[in-house]
Order: C-alpha cells, then sequence, then structure tokens
C-alpha cells in the first residue's frame, strides 16, 4: 500500500512540472503500478484535468494523450484500421478489461518496463514521445534515456502505411509475457523488436527488400540474435526465449508477407 499526504489536481502542466521536481512528488497516471508499491508520496499529482485523454488524428499521424487509457487504444475505430491491428493486439493480454480502463499510456511509456507489450509494438511503429520540457523525442532514443522528472504529455504514431505482426507467449492469458516480438515492413526497410527479453524492448532495422526469400529471413533471425541479448528468469530460460524469438520472427514476417493472420 502507498500512502498520499497531499492530493493536487494541476492546473497547468507547469504547475504539474514544477511540482514534479520534488523527489517525494509523484505524477498519477493510472495508478495501477504504483498501488503495487509502497512509497510515501508527498504531492500526488494527478494530470487529469488537463486534457490529456484524447486520442486524435489527422492525415499523418495519431496523436495519444498521456491520460488516455490502454482500453481506450484497444477500442479506438481508427487506430484499429491501422498496422494491422497490432495496437489492440498488444493490449488486450494485459490483466483484463477493468485493469485497461485504468492503466494510462503515460504510466507505461514512461516507466519503460521491461516486460512491455505495448512498447514492444510501438518501437516496431514510427512512434514519438512529447516530454512536456525534453519536447518530441522518437521512442527509440527516449527507451534510452535516463529516467529524470519531466513529464509525457503525449504520442505521436506517424501513418506510413507500414504493415505489422505482433506475437507474444505467456505462461497464462494475462501472465506477463515470456517474450514479445514485433515486425513491421515500409518499402525495403524491415523493424524487429523483441520485448519481455527479459530486459526492455530492442528495435534492429534493416534495409533488404520489400518481398523477403528464405535466406533473407534467415539473414534477419542471424542478425537479431548477435545484436539482442536474450536472458533467463523465472518466466523462460535464455535458451526457450532463442526458440521463440526465430519462431516469432519467421511467423511475423510471413504474416506481413501473405497479409493475412496466424490463428495459431
Ligand atoms: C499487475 C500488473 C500486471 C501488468 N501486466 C502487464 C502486461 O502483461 N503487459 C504490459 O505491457 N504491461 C503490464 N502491466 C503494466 C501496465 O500495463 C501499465 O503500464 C502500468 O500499470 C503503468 O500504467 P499506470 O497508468 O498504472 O501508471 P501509474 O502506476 O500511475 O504510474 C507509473 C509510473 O509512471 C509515472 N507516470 C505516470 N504518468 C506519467 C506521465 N504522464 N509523465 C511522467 N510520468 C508518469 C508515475 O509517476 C509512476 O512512476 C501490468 C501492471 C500491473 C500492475
Amino acid at each position: 500500500m502507498f500512502t498520499i499526504d497531499q492530493y493536487v489536481i494541476a492546473e497547468s502542466l507547469e504547475e504539474a512540472y514544477e511540482l514534479n521536481q520534488s523527489r517525494r512528488n509523484v505524477i498519477l497516471g493510472g495508478i495501477m503500478w504504483l498501488k503495487m508499491g509502497k512509497k510515501r508520496i508527498g504531492k500526488a499529482i494527478d494530470l487529469s484535468a488537463l486534457d490529456l485523454h484524447k486520442i486524435e488524428e489527422d492525415e499523418d499521424c495519431f496523436y495519444i494523450g498521456a491520460m488516455c487509457t490502454l482500453r481506450d487504444l484497444e477500442v479506438h475505430p481508427g487506430l484499429k484500421k491501422y498496422f494491422n491491428g497490432i495496437i489492440e493486439k498488444s493490449v488486450e493480454s494485459i490483466v483484463g478489461v477493468q485493469f485497461r480502463n485504468g492503466a494510462t499510456v503515460g504510466g507505461t511509456v514512461f516507466s519503460r518496463f521491461g516486460f512491455s507489450d505495448v512498447l514492444t509494438v510501438l518501437l516496431a511503429l514510427d512512434t514519438y514521445v512529447e516530454l512536456y520540457k525534453g519536447g518530441i523525442v522518437s521512442l527509440s532514443d527516449f527507451m534510452d534515456m535516463p529516467r529524470d522528472n519531466d513529464i509525457l504529455v503525449k504520442i505521436i504514431i506517424k501513418k506510413d502505411n507500414r504493415k505489422a505482426a505482433y506475437v507474444n507467449q505467456r505462461k497464462s492469458a494475462t501472465d506477463l509475457p515470456i517474450l514479445a516480438c514485433a515486425v513491421s515492413n515500409v518499402g525495403n526497410t524491415w523493424n524487429i523488436v523483441l520485448g519481455s527479453r527479459p530486459a526492455k524492448a530492442q528495435l534492429i532495422s534493416l534495409r533488404l527488400s520489400e518481398s523477403l526469400n528464405e535466406e533473407q529471413i534467415n539473414e534477419i533471425i542471424n542478425v537479431v540474435e548477435d545484436k539482442i541479448v536474450l536472458g533467463s528468469n523465472d518466466r523462460g530460460s535464455k535458451e526457450y526465449r532463442s526458440i521463440l524469438a526465430d519462431v516469432f520472427i519467421r511467423r511475423n514476417i510471413e504474416e506481413i508477407l501473405l497479409g493475412g493472420n496466424h490463428e495459431d
């Protein structure tokens, strides 16, 4: 159980940012993760009055406010139509609908959890993070930035007509993933992301050709094996993850090439 001394509904991002500079104060997302901890919080900073709960889109991008919930991502008609529906797929195994109605995009992306389905998928897309002070940075750069006291305002996903596929393996339906794998293709570029390795998701981009032969698929798998380090934890061994990675990369590439779905 965590304890809050004072609860503040921020009236502006500047106020929220100023309050967040104290180590005792904490920004609240959906509190699904925070409530698992034992922290004594000085001021709990609520962003819910700052109009950050909208998903907007124009011709080029989706703009997703930090206070949107994972359920908002899952049911948004525009997002469902893009990227073969992998955004919906990335959240559907996270606990349950009630949970996803609470957990936020801000809490999910800012936390950069190693087990994240959502970050695995967002990294395979052309995704940017808008930080209140830090401005707009690519998600892949943000993944490597040290954690600071900035505020995530929104994420931006470019509509570049890339094709994408996502699979993950869990011991049981709503457990954390043993391995998560997203692949996307735009033009000659293939993006492979492995998440829950069990470390934070990592992206490898390769320029090959739009349609791949067996030799090129093997080349992708070899490069990924070489560059992305897999490890062991109580959910699965490094060796098991390596077998899964091989199968999942192939399966995702095949799905993209065939434009279809794998039922198994
Ligand atoms: C039991 C459980 C199971 C889970 N299973 C999975 C899973 O299988 N797959 C998966 O991908 N994820 C999983 N998650 C993670 C979940 O999906 C969310 O990512 C997580 O709950 C954080 O979102 P939140 O809104 O609850 O954040 P909070 O708990 O409110 O906040 C988390 C952290 O982010 C900070 N924060 C929140 N919003 C912002 C912001 N806008 N700017 C800056 N900092 C901010 C907070 O200060 C805090 O440090 C699980 C979480 C739990 C608790």
